[in-house]
């Protein structure tokens, strides 16, 4: 909401040769052989603690046998966008189908002590403008995001047909009915014409394999099932005040861990905070939203400033473009914008602007080490906070108590690095440099299997196709798609996240235009009278090839990457890689689907009656 946004004042002459060697080598040391591999599945109290829903109780009710248009898998934001979408083309027969007890998805599941989004609410929050609604602060509450996924819900009357607490479990197509079998943990079998897979990125908590870790006797919980009952406190009022006497582990340093990690220091006797990689965390500032800037707003505002994020975010700002956002996401744009400015926007060629851009980088980079070590007064503490790695290899986060929380003579920091990660865990706690330290509780906020294999993702045991083809088989080297969106092989299944499309800095936006998208091939497959719509393989083939030749080569950035799962755990061009998105770009995307639709012929899709 800052009316004027100045550029950050940065380090002058980041010395980039000695830098770019150091993030060399800090890659090297954590590059792990088994990438994807050193996560395992959880089992026994894990795995109930996963499948458990600590929220709401599970009511029972009878299965289900029915016919339906349209199962919609997930009910967080890409399965209410979607439904939001298939509800404003007519098609009024359908379903959400969700583990989870309600409405939210990730803000359904996620309800740990300091929950935020770190993107820009007024952005973040998809619909504003219809629903009359305004976040009530810069970085909303999980709490306000999730109580407004269930507003929206409520408005578009999707509580009436929607399945809580229930798990599909297999998916097989019928030729003989031309239908999806949908089977669920709750017995249910649901005959469904088509299916949208709208089930998220963040919604099967990961775990490391750890040594020992299913030897430790204190409790254990990840924090995408943060156990109140034990910490003491709410989502509403996170006072944590079971903890006094209690030490506590949290394993990890991403997003979740840095919002969850002040309060945990605040009330637990002990606390250690195990660190492999360490994030960049700048300032937060949150403000209120300013009723004087709500008034100046006119029809169409979320759309403007949801593109100005994209573009500072993910492209470049032009002459007299301002960045509304004014955070860490849009700092470096807004420096170059700045650099340029001052240059009179000199005419250069795309190498000489990315010279620039990485210039400005490095700079950033060095302005947020220093944060570190202006704010966390042990000198040996700072150093192991600071992050050596470029910009967006890992989430930029923000955070005003995380520093902080390392002055408090109860808060330790652990550096796992050297072990490449926890190095074990024993009945009493864990071991590090060949110390035991006995703790009561172990959190984990390891992340969410994003990039793992995709029966993995899914959970999904049984997902088979035409022909009783296993999507997880078609899929193996990679994902093959039209548009996509559907892929040949798998009639009337749509998916939803980041494969082979477009990618907007706001996920949500993603999720409405693929809603819209998808929403228009199905309410045209009924128009016209089909039962089934499928890409040809003709025209899947030519989509991949355009795909794979337009696409943006990336792999340079990479190989200066710390590995995450930003980057695939540092496998350089893996076929599943989270970002590899439509080389050309967002808008020319959304052109190519709009081109698409406005020719109204379904090019590339076989309808049968
Ligand atoms: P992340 O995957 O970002 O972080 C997991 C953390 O666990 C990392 O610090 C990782 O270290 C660490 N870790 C994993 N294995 C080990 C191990 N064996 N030993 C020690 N440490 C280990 O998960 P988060 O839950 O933090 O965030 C996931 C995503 O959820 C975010 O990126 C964001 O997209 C979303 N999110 C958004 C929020 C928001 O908007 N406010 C808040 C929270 C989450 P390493 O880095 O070395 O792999």
């Amino acid at each position: 909401m800052k009316m004027n946004c100045e550029p950050t004042h940065t380090p002058d002459q980041p010395d980039i040769p000695a830098l770019r060697e150091k993030y060399r080598q800090e890659r090297e040391r954590r590059i792990q052989v088994d990438g994807q591999k050193q996560y395992v599945r959880p089992t026994g109290e894990f795995a109930e603690n996963y499948e458990a829903d600590p929220h709401l109780p599970v009511v029972p009710r009878d299965p289900l046998s029915e016919d339906l248009d349209v199962a919609i898998l997930g009910a967080g934001w890409s399965g209410i966008m979607a439904a939001y979408h298939l509800r404003n083309a007519g098609v009024s027969t359908f379903r959400h189908i969700d583990h989870a007890g309600d409405f939210g998805g990730v803000w359904y599941w996620n309800r740990y002590p300091g929950l935020q989004c770190d993107n820009d609410a007024y952005c973040y929050l998809p619909l504003l403008e219809e629903m009359g609604f305004m976040p009530s602060k810069k970085y909303a509450d999980g709490q306000e995001i999730y109580e407004y996924c269930q507003r929206i819900a409520k408005r578009f009357e999707f509580y009436g047909k929607a399945l809580f607490h229930t798990l599909v479990t297999a998916m097989r197509w019928d030729e003989g009915i031309k239908r999806w079998r949908v089977s669920t943990s709750r017995g249910d079998e649901i005959r469904a014409r088509f299916v949208i897979m709208a089930n998220g990125l963040l919604n099967i908590p990961k775990l490391p394999g750890i040594p020992g870790i299913h030897d430790f006797k204190g409790r254990m919980f990840h924090t995408a099932r943060w156990d109140y009952d034990y910490t003491g406190g709410s989502r509403e009022k996170p006072v944590l005040d079971r903890l006094a006497d209690k030490s506590v582990a949290i394993v990890g340093t991403g997003a979740t861990a840095i919002q969850a990690t002040p309060y945990l220091g605040k009330y637990a006797r002990q606390l250690y905070v195990l660190q492999r990689t360490p994030s960049t965390v700048d300032e937060r500032s949150n403000p209120p939203t300013d009723p004087d800037w709500v008034k100046t707003l006119k029809p169409g505002w979320q759309k403007e400033r949801q593109a100005n994020f994209h573009r500072a975010a993910m492209e470049f700002l032009g002459p007299g473009e301002p960045d509304a956002i004014c955070d860490i996401w849009t700092e470096i744009s807004r420096n170059l914008a700045a650099e340029m400015e001052a240059a009179g926007w000199p005419q250069e060629s795309f190498e000489q602007f990315m010279t620039r851009r990485e210039v400005v980088d490095y700079r950033v980079m060095e302005r947020l080490r220093n944060r570190a070590a202006a704010m966390v007064k042990d000198p040996a503490t700072a150093e192991a906070l600071k992050p050596w790695y470029r910009f967006l290899c890992k989430r930029p986060l923000s955070n005003d108590e995380f520093y902080p929380t390392f002055n408090r003579p109860n808060v330790k920091l652990i550096d796992v690095s050297a072990s490449l990660g926890v190095q074990a865990m024993t009945e009493k706690g864990f071991m590090h440099d060949g110390v035991e330290y006995a703790v009561d509780c172990m959190i984990f906020a390891s992340g969410f299997e994003v990039t793992s294999d995709l029966d993995r993702r899914w959970g999904i045991n049984v997902f088979e196709g035409r022909g009783g083809k296993s999507i997880y088989r078609h899929w193996a080297e990679g994902p093959k798609t039209f548009h996509g969106i559907m892929t040949h092989g798998f009639p009337n299944q749509f998916y939803t996240g980041y494969i082979q499309g477009g990618l907007n800095a706001t996920t949500t936006e993603q999720f409405g235009r693929q809603g819209y998208h998808i929403a228009y091939v199905i309410s045209e497959t009924l128009k016209r009278g089909a039962k089934v719509v499928e890409p040809s393989q003709a025209a899947q083939d030519a989509y991949v090839k355009h795909f794979q030749e337009v696409e943006f080569d990336s792999s340079q950035f990479q190989r200066e990457c710390t590995p995450s799962y930003f980057t695939n755990e540092g496998q350089v061009k893996a076929p599943w890689a989270l970002f590899r998105s439509y080389g050309p770009g967002w808008t020319a995307f959304q052109k190519l689907l709009e081109d698409w639709r406005t020719r109204q012929d379904l090019e590339g899709l076989v309808l049968e009656q």
